[in-house]
């Protein structure tokens, strides 16, 4: 169980092994990246930055974010293996993904994660 004290939940990371990527894939939202972090992506798959931002970044009111793909309306991060249901560069992921569920937009409203992470608890 992770707790933060200045959030009014828990979460349990063993239920990420189970809840098929929810905070992976959903109906949009970005996965911002700084450039250091796509250095490190890069790394990971072996690939040269510039080419890694033509394949996985995309520009978004002058930010970076990862790219997604679109399936039935539902949006997925590319790096999430739809089969395994897990992510494929685990190690190298940006910090938004590391910080979830602890970001501040649930501290102020964590009703949000009802429905977002079944890994968090209120008790
Ligand atoms: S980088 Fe990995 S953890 Fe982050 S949204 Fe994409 S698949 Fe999920």
């Amino acid at each position: 169980m992770n707790n933060q004290n200045s959030f009014p939940y828990h979460f349990n990371s063993n239920t990420c092994k189970t809840c098929g990527g929810k905070c992976c894939r959903g109906f949009g939202g970005y996965v911002w990246v700084s450039m250091e972090e796509m250095e490190k992506m890069a790394g990971t798959r072996k690939m040269d930055v510039a080419l890694f931002a033509k394949q996985y970044v995309k520009k978004v009111e002058g930010r970076l974010s990862l790219q997604e793909r679109v399936i039935n309306g539902e949006h997925f991060c590319c790096f999430f293996d739809l089969i395994d249901c897990l992510c494929t560069i685990y190690q190298s992921r940006p910090n938004q993904c590391k910080t979830f569920p602890f970001w501040n937009q649930f501290k102020k409203d964590p009703q949000l994660l009802f429905f977002e992470c079944p890994g968090v608890s209120f008790s």
